[in-house]
């Protein structure tokens, strides 16, 4: 196989005109063939400017974006903006919603070919389970639904790229591990590979392959969900990726633990729970019940941290909590 990367963002910047920074700088990323690459940062990181860099949407100011060593063309250089081996899914869908679902989804091959256009079609449904529905009008479909006839639309061409803009923003939670299912058989067994972006890391991390971490328009750091989830470079990473304690030096000293640098991060699966009275034992401050566990806010001089209890109610609220913190992670900022 060719070593030569399949998409490559070399040094990629894009200014929207406004008075604070806006827009994307010095991105530099490869994306491999065939894997689901999710981009993830905070509201207004350049998540959805970046992806409409790939997809020759927007031109980049400085640069370059490539596919397959060449060019990416931008909206100026090309009749239909939009590389042609890319299909993309943005959030408002893009449905005709008076037209029935068979239709959306056929209407986006030409009619040279009618048998192939009709098989495609049903293969395409049958893939997204969406073929029962072949007869209803899209304004008819729940909000999962819609974005399977989307997809289909987008995958029916056999493009090679399919870019996501926020596929998990309008599903609810039981619907959210189908489409994950989805996403990753779009690129497991038709060999398409997926860029997508959430502002909600969990969805990333529990689908991609690589995980891309942007900050005010500038790559944080990249590398597969375990590694980014464990062994994170930057405090944003684990703060983005887990609902994580996050210590300055003060409060780390104050919970006893020594560190040269300026920022502690402990998940709250780490934090361990012990039945034993000691003047060195944390406050238990409050409970939030979650199902499978419960999680407990504890304090001790004045500084509060999470942690994660499966024996749901064995502690009462102000009940004193011996606490043994071993594993966390240093941040120089
Ligand atoms: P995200 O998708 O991560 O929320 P965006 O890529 O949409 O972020 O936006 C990145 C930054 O660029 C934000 O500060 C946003 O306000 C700004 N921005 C996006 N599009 C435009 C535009 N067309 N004109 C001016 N500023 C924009
Ligand atoms: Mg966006």
């Amino acid at each position: 196989m060719s070593t030569e990367a399949f998409i490559e963002l070399n040094q990629v910047g894009k200014k929207y005109p406004t008075e604070v920074f806006a827009g994307v700088k010095n991105v530099t990323a490869l994306i491999p063939k065939g894997k689901v690459v999710a981009i993830v940062g905070e509201s207004g990181s350049g998540k959805s400017t970046l992806l409409k860099l790939i997809y020759g949407l927007l031109s980049p100011d400085e640069g370059i974006v490539s596919f397959k060593g060449k060019p990416v063309l931008g909206p100026d250089e090309k009749l239909i903006p939009g590389h042609d081996s890319m299909k993309m899914v943005t959030q408002d869908f893009s449905l005709n919603t008076y037209a029935k679902v068979y239709d959306n989804v056929a209407s986006m091959l030409p009619n040279t070919n009618l048998k192939y256009k009709e098989e495609k079609s049903w293969e395409i449904m049958k893939f997204l389970r969406i073929d029962h529905l072949f007869n209803k009008r899209v304004s008819d479909l729940s909000g999962g639904e819609q974005q399977r006839v989307a997809i289909a639309r987008a995958i029916i061409t056999e493009p090679e790229v399919l870019l996501m803009d926020e596929p998990f923003s309008q599903v609810d939670t039981p619907l959210k591990t189908h489409l994950r299912a989805d996403i990753k058989r779009l690129s497991h067994d038709l060999g398409i590979t997926v860029i997508l972006v959430s502002h909600d890391p969990v969805d990333g991390l529990s689908l991609a392959d690589e995980i891309i971490v942007l900050n005010k328009g500038e790559v944080v750091e990249t590398g597969s969900p375990e590694q980014l989830y464990n062994h994170p470079q930057y405090a944003y990473t684990s703060r983005l990726l887990a609902d994580c304690n996050l210590l300055t030096k003060d409060e780390a000293k104050k919970l006893g633990l020594k560190s040269e640098k300026n920022m502690l991060a402990i998940y709250p699966e780490w934090v361990e729970l012990k039945w034993s009275w000691s003047s060195k034992n944390f406050i238990l401050i409050d409970s939030f019940f979650k199902g499978v566990h419960e999680e407990l806010l504890l304090e001790k001089d004045g500084v509060k941290i999470r942690a994660l209890n499966k024996n749901i109610g064995s502690f009462k609220k102000g009940a004193s909590v011996a606490v043994v913190l071993e594993k966390f992670l240093e941040f120089a900022d």
